[in-house]
């Protein structure tokens, strides 16, 4: 949804405003699970005698934008409103009210969007993946191709134009009331080779402290690493080991072990098989719906298993011109 149709939403009141109960969690006891599980239940079901989860029309009318109270007030990430969405999908998914689930999955997507926690382009293809499951093809491909626009690539990666710009914003705003231009970067193991670059050092954000270098327009936050107002000669470098200002001026090289390295380039290899195997199987459930298994993880376990059946699908889709299982097609 557009800045502006969001806007004019407001304006029409087709959004319902309601304020957030307080939980009835102390988070300052000694932990009690018991206590934790019924809190977050009884804040669940507020939210959903709140806003009505049980209509097409009533997710919808669930402002995205106006949720800070709930979130702020939930007594644990299972009870905030995205996961409350998501975990509804799901059971409306194997309730098979894909209408529904398809709905909140709608929701979330949204609700990420204003979140502070970073997500990544797979949650969101989860919607695709339900359209698909909801044999709704043409509306998947559509979705599909505004989430990858919006990522840029397929690749697993944090889209710029929400979740970044969220904590630039969050973090440039801190570092103003700290009087800083200094960010720490932390560090992260197993994070990709740029990261390896940059990870446990202090930038200056604008440039203007040329003691550190200036924060690289390239950082990202995908691989776990993150950026904190720093104060020089205040705040605890928890993050850089040694001389804060040769560290931070060394020469950007990956500084990464080599198990570092090869956990990395392990991941992104089971990334590949993942994305191949997603792949396969939305193709599968479109053009050879019959064969298809029933869910994607009965797929990968026939897979695995190379059972009869899997062999057939992989003849059959190869016949058809799409061959399956990260095989080329010849040419
Ligand atoms: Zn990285």
């Amino acid at each position: 949804m557009g800045i502006m149709d969001k806007l004019s939403r407001l304006f029409t009141g087709a959004f319902k405003h309601t304020s957030a109960p307080q939980s009835s969690f102390d988070s300052n006891a000694p932990f009690d699970s018991d206590k934790y599980l019924a809190a977050n239940q009884e804040y669940t079901d507020a939210f959903c005698r709140t806003f009505d989860l049980t209509s097409i029309e009533g997710i919808r009318s669930i402002d995205a934008a106006q949720l800070d109270e709930w979130k702020k007030n939930a007594p644990g990430v299972p009870s905030t409103p995205v996961q409350i969405l998501s975990k509804q999908a799901s059971s409306y998914h194997s309730s098979k009210q894909m209408d529904l689930a398809i709905e909140c999955l709608r929701k979330v997507n949204e609700l990420y969007d204003y979140d502070k926690f970073p997500y990544r382009q797979n949650d969101y293809l989860r919607l695709v993946r339900y359209l698909r499951d909801a044999k709704r093809f043409d509306e998947a491909r559509e979705e599909e191709a505004k989430i990858q626009a919006r990522f840029g690539h397929k690749d697993e990666t944090l889209p710029k134009d929400s979740f970044y710009i969220n904590y630039m914003e969050d973090l440039i705003r801190t570092a103003n009331v700290l009087n800083t231009d200094l960010v720490q970067a932390s560090t992260a193991p197993n994070c990709c080779e740029l990261c390896g670059k940059y990870r446990g050092r202090i930038f200056s954000l604008t440039g203007r402290d040329k003691r550190f270098p200036k924060l690289p327009d390239d950082f990202h936050l995908t691989c776990g690493l993150g950026l904190y107002a720093f104060v020089y000669g205040a705040s605890t470098p928890l993050y850089v080991k040694g001389d804060l200002l040769t560290e931070s001026k060394k020469p950007f090289v990956d500084s990464r072990t080599p198990e570092e390295r090869e956990a990395y380039a392990q991941r992104q290899q089971q990334k590949t098989i993942d994305a191949t195997d997603r792949d396969d199987y939305a193709w599968l459930q479109e053009f050879l719906p019959d064969l298809a298994p029933k869910s994607f993880g009965g797929y990968r376990r026939m897979k695995n298993l190379d059972s009869n059946n899997y062999k057939t699908l992989k003849v059959r889709a190869a016949e058809m011109g799409h061959p399956i299982g990260g095989e080329q097609a010849e040419t």
